[in-house]
């Protein structure tokens, strides 16, 4: 039945070529989003590999699952997070800075629920956000920010161009390493900018991925690992020229690269970046192999470590009921067995099971107020929040092991 849902691709989705070899094989997963009520439903699989393209180097998935089944259940929202609404007036702070000044027209592509356009709002610019989830844009919508429910490509671009005239600045936050088309995207973006005008693209940096092994970043929705090179291979296709960079602490580590259809000088930021990047090999094949080995060699540490917790009669609890932990979880055979339960703080996925690794998700008081002895931090990348919360709400003390970045380390919390 999965052969029907999804496809293998047989070319490089940026450059078309045919010379794609695999790299990372994560076996057959279920979506990493598909959390189910009923613990019998069975859920489809799909091969979770990633490949790289010997000719532009872009590191990305074999397959492509149909986007109706992929995001059939979407349920993050920017807003939720405390982190990404303090990080949204640093981002348009940035943004605005390398614009013309004075007032702007601001187009956000997925601009999920306008947590970003809000601060441009703040600043007195117009803003248009268009984004395929409609119940997350009438959301936007009612909070003030003006907003097209729609996947964002040259058609949309054109209609935004014909109807509001084209922009001062377009950006898209970790979005283009979703899309299968993302050439499509890029050319929408293009399209939307005036001449003077700056764009911006924000992503999971592929160098941060290698060097601090975050391959629980990969799953289905996730198609692209960037880098700076690949980005700016892909932009070029477009008469879009990158320029400047700077860091973002989303996803443990991203990348917002500006361009124009301008030629700018390189700043030093950038510059230093791309240098880095190509001491690192990030464009090369040999660290990717090398990447896929200390992958294996993490998942028999990390999966070593629980079952002897468990052996040792401790109760376990994850945290973090995220698409990454879906990932590591299923990749590394952590389940049920080893785990009680999964502590999220999103209410939507309260009472349902993670997929292929059936683990109940719990709010934080009730894995509590089990007195876990040990806590696997899945969701390591908001470490120190997480942390902090755990001290102040629950009073817990115990084992806290954390998987990533790089080898997995166990603390004592007290
Ligand atoms: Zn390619």
């Amino acid at each position: 039945m999965s052969t029907q849902l999804s496809t293998t691709i047989v070319a490089c989705r940026v450059c078309e070529s045919a010379n794609i070899a695999p790299v990372l094989d994560l076996g057959r997963q279920p979506l990493a989003n598909s959390l189910r009520r009923d613990q019998s439903e069975v859920l489809p699989t799909f091969p979770l590999i990633v490949c790289r393209c010997g000719d532009c180097g872009t590191i990305q998935l074999t397959e492509t699952v149909a986007p109706e089944i992929l995001f059939k259940e979407y349920v993050w929202v920017t807003g939720t997070s405390e982190g990404a609404r303090n990080y949204s007036k640093i981002f348009c702070e940035r943004l605005a800075a390398r614009c013309e000044p004075g007032k702007l027209f601001v187009v956000e592509v997925a601009s999920n629920d306008g947590t970003f356009l809000k601060r441009f709002v703040e600043r007195g610019d117009r803003v248009l956000g268009v984004d395929p989830a409609r119940n997350i844009a009438a959301m936007a919508e009612r909070d003030g920010v003006p907003t097209v429910a729609d996947f964002f490509g040259m058609d949309v671009a054109r209609q935004i161009v014909e109807r509001d005239g084209q922009a001062d600045a377009v950006f898209a936050r970790n979005v283009i390493p979703h899309v299968a088309n993302a050439n499509d995207v890029v050319a929408g973006m293009a399209h939307c900018l005036t001449d003077q005008g700056i764009g911006a693209i924000e992503f999971h940096r592929a160098d941060v991925i290698l060097e601090e092994l975050h391959y629980d970043s990969i799953y289905h929705e996730h198609l692209y690992f960037h880098s700076l090179h690949s980005i700016r291979r892909m932009l070029d296709r477009f008469g879009l020229i990158s320029f400047d960079v700077t860091t973002s602490p989303i996803s443990g580590g991203s990348y917002v690269v500006y361009f124009s259809k301008t030629a700018r000088p390189h700043t030093e930021a950038f510059i230093t970046a791309v240098r880095a990047e190509e001491a690192l090999g990030t464009g090369r094949a040999a660290p990717w192999e090398e990447f896929a080995r200390r992958c294996e060699r993490h998942r028999t540490a990390l999966r070593s470590i629980v079952e002897s917790k468990k052996a040792e009669g401790k109760r376990v609890v994850g945290y973090g009921a995220s698409a990454r932990s879906s990932t590591m979880l299923n990749y590394c055979g952590i389940d049920d067995r080893l785990l009680d339960v999964i502590v999220d703080r999103a209410p939507l996925k309260h009472d349902t099971y993670t997929p292929g690794t059936n683990v109940l998700i719990v709010p934080p008081e009730r894995a509590f107020a089990l007195n876990p002895d040990v806590v696997l931090l899945l969701a390591w990348n908001f470490r120190d929040e997480i942390l902090a919360q755990i001290r102040a709400e629950h009073g817990w003390a115990g084992e806290v092991i954390v998987p990533l970045p790089g080898d997995p380390t166990t603390i004592e919390f007290a």
